[in-house]
C-alpha cells in the first residue's frame, strides 16, 4: 500500500462498522464519541469512582481505567456500583496490559462489570505465549458479550512484528526508511491482531482499532494508511501529547486534519494535567475540538476578540470569562431543559470595530466601549440591537439577558 493515501473526500465520514459500548455507538456514522481516562489507582475505588463521576459530568461518554493488578480487577464492580450509586452509567472500558488474561479469568465481575476491553498487542504477552494469552482475551470478550479495543501503541511496538519487517525490508529495491519499518509495524500489528480476534469468533462489530504515535505527522500518515485498510470503527488520539499549550495544539493539530477528512469515530486527548489539577481539562479541549470544527455541539461557544490598545481596561477580558463560565456551569440543567441550547453561539467584544458585525452574526454579543467610545455597550439579539447596557452592572444585567434568551 502506499505510505500515505487520502481515503476519504474531506468533509464525508469513512464508513465504518459500529460497535456498541453499554449505550453508546462508535462508528457507523454515529457522532464522534468523547472519551477519556482516569489517572486514579484503580484499586482505591472510591477515589476512581469520584473521578469517573467528574469525567462523565464534564461530557466523557466512555472512561477507561486501568486495570493492572488482581486487587484493580477486585475494584472494578465496586467501581460500578458507587457510580450506579451516584446516578452515573457511563460505559467503564479495562485498560489491560501483560495480564489481561489472568486477571479477566480471575475475577468475573469484573469481567461483566467492564463494558469494554482495551487490549494492546505489543503488551499481551511474548513468543509463544503471546497468541494462546491473546486468544485468551478474545474469549472472555466472547464468554461476556463485549467489544474490544486493539489499541496498539509507537511506546509498546510489537517487536516481533519489527523484526518481521526489518527482514522483508533487506529484500525490497528501496528500503523503507526506519519511520516506515515503524508505522507499517504499528498498524499490522493492529490489523493481524483483528483478523485474528475474527478468526476465533469475534464479530467485526466488536472491534474497535487505534494505533497511537506521539508525533503530529506520523499519527496523520498512521491513520490515513490504517483507514484506508480496513473498516473497522477508529479511536482516534495522539498518544502523550504533552502539557497545557503543547498538548492541546499537536493534539488538535494532528486530530483536525484526520477528522476533516472523514477518520475517527471516537477520540481522546491526552494531556498531561498539571499536577493537582483536574481531569476534566482534555475532556473539554476534546468537546471544544469537535465543535469549533462544526462536527458536534456540546455547549453555546462564546466568540470573544483577543482585546487590543483600543480596549480600555480588563473588564472586557473579565466578561468573556464570566459568560463563558456562566454557561459551562449551566449546561447540565439547561441540556435536559432546552433542546438544542448547545447550538447557541455568544459574542464578547472589546469595541465597535468589529464589535456590532461579529455580534449580529452570534445569537447574543454585546460590545463593549473602546478607547474614546461613548460609555455604552449595545447588545445584538438574533442579529438585531435589542438594548444597550451602561452603568456598573453590565456584567450581570448581559448574563441575565442570556438567562431569558435561553429560557424563551
Ligand atoms: Fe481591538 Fe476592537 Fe478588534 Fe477587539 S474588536 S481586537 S478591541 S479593534
Amino acid at each position: 500500500s502506499s505510505p500515505n493515501p487520502r481515503p476519504a473526500e474531506s468533509g464525508k465520514r469513512r464508513p465504518s462498522v459500529g460497535v456498541q459500548i453499554g449505550k453508546v455507538i462508535v462508528g457507523s456514522g454515529a457522532p464522534i464519541v468523547v472519551q477519556s481516562m482516569t489517572n486514579t489507582d484503580t484499586e482505591d475505588a472510591s477515589s476512581t469512582a469520584k473521578q469517573i463521576a467528574e469525567l462523565a459530568r464534564a461530557g466523557s461518554e466512555l472512561v477507561r481505567i486501568t486495570v493492572n493488578t488482581p486487587a484493580a480487577a477486585a475494584a472494578v464492580p465496586r467501581i460500578r456500583e458507587r457510580l450506579e450509586m451516584m446516578g452515573v452509567d457511563v460505559p467503564i472500558i479495562g485498560d489491560f496490559h501483560y495480564n489481561g488474561h489472568q486477571l479477566l479469568e480471575s475475577e468475573p465481575a469484573c469481567a461483566e462489570a467492564l463494558a469494554k476491553y482495551r487490549i494492546n498487542p505489543g503488551n499481551v504477552g511474548f513468543g509463544k505465549k503471546k497468541d494462546s494469552q491473546f486468544a485468551a482475551i478474545i474469549e472472555m470478550a466472547l464468554r461476556y458479550d463485549k467489544p474490544v479495543r486493539i489499541g496498539a501503541n509507537w511506546g509498546s511496538l510489537d517487536q516481533s512484528m519489527v523484526a518481521t519487517l526489518m527482514d522483508e525490508n533487506h529484500t525490497r529495491a528501496v528500503p523503507w526508511d526506519a519511520s516506515h519499518v515503524a508505522r507499517e509495524a504499528l498498524i499490522r500489528s493492529a490489523l493481524d491482531s483483528a483478523q485474528r480476534a475474527e478468526e476465533i469468533g469475534l464479530a467485526r462489530d466488536r472491534i474497535i482499532l487505534s494505533c497511537k504515535v506521539s508525533g503530529v505527522q506520523e499519527l496523520i500518515a498512521v491513520y490515513r494508511d490504517l483507514a484506508a485498510r480496513c473498516d473497522y470503527a477508529l479511536h482516534l488520539g495522539l498518544t502523550e501529547a504533552g502539557m497545557g499549550s503543547k498538548g492541546i495544539t499537536a493534539s488538535s493539530a494532528a486530530l483536525a486534519v484526520l477528522l476533516q477528512e472523514g477518520i475517527g469515530d471516537t477520540i481522546r486527548i491526552s494531556l498531561t494535567p498539571e499536577p493537582g489539577a483536574s481531569r476534566t481539562g482534555e475532556v473539554i479541549v476534546a468537546q471544544e475540538l469537535l465543535q469549533t470544527m462544526g462536527l458536534r455541539a456540546f455547549t453555546p461557544l462564546v466568540t470573544a476578540c483577543p482585546g487590543c490598545g483600543r480596549t480600555t481596561s480588563e473588564f472586557f477580558q473579565e466578561l468573556a470569562k464570566t459568560v463563558q463560565e456562566h454557561v459551562r456551569e449551566q449546561m447540565p440543567l439547561w441540556r435536559v431543559k432546552y433542546d438544542g441550547v448547545e447550538n447557541l453561539t455568544l459574542a464578547v467584544m472589546g469595541c465597535v470595530v468589529n464589535g456590532p458585525g461579529e455580534s449580529k452574526h452570534a445569537n447574543i454579543g454585546i460590545s463593549l466601549p473602546g478607547n474614546g467610545e461613548a460609555p455604552s455597550a449595545p447588545v445584538f439579539i438574533d442579529g438585531e440591537k435589542a438594548m444597550t447596557l451602561r452603568g456598573d452592572n453590565i456584567a450581570n444585567e448581559f448574563v441575565g439577558i442570556l438567562d431569558n434568551y435561553v429560557a424563551s
